[in-house]
């Protein structure tokens, strides 16, 4: 999942709209960013589950032992909320360290109980995650929805904000609203079709 957690990003920005949009959008998908080099080097892996189509839509299993495991994600949220912090002033990181943590949330639906409670999966206890993933079609339909109320609502936002500023301010909230909706819903079909 990808475009649902921007779309999060998006609904957030137009709640805390002094927080930057591009801190929001970083924050959203840190945790997979942070997967990606530890990926890479062989400490978090993934499964696909149909060996021939193996970037099908949701039809993996993730091993991503730290930075999807339950306290990891806390762990690396508040490292990133004390960044933030330290650099922004102190709401700014306590929004972006929960944006972080929310991509925890929003992934723990979709994926297919393979995330831990613990780093490396401590204690053997059982794997969190509903499996939405098992539906494409209804996992892709929450994400598409997302996308579309965090569009809305940063449209609503931003114009109340720009109404003030003039006409140059409106056309420009309309426009960056329907970049997000656009990359949102093109983010989601390449992810859909396997790309
Ligand atoms: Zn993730």
């Amino acid at each position: 999942m990808i475009a649902g957690h921007f779309g999060f990003a998006a609904v957030v920005k137009s709640r805390a709209p002094s927080v930057p949009t591009w801190l929001l959008m970083l924050a959203t998908v840190w945790l997979d960013l942070v997967f990606a080099p530890l990926f890479i080097a062989g400490v978090e892996t993934m499964k696909p589950l149909d060996a021939a189509n193996p970037s099908a839509y949701g039809a993996v299993v993730i091993f991503a032992d730290y930075t999807h495991s339950l306290l990891g994600a806390l762990v690396i949220s508040s490292l990133f909320a004390a960044v933030v912090a330290w650099r922004l002033g102190r709401n700014t990181g306590l929004v972006a360290g929960a944006v972080v943590f929310s991509h925890w949330v929003l992934d723990l639906p979709m994926h297919r109980h393979d995330m831990p409670l613990f780093p490396k999966n401590l204690g053997s206890l059982p794997r969190l995650g509903f499996g939405l993933w098992q539906w494409p079609t209804a996992s892709a339909a929450l994400e598409l929805a997302l996308v579309i109320v965090g569009a809305v609502l940063y449209w609503q936002a931003a114009s109340r904000v720009a109404a003030p500023a003039g006409e140059a301010m409106i056309r420009r909230a309309k426009i960056v609203s329907a970049v997000l909706a656009v990359s949102g819903v093109v983010t989601l079909a390449l992810n859909v079709v396997g790309l």
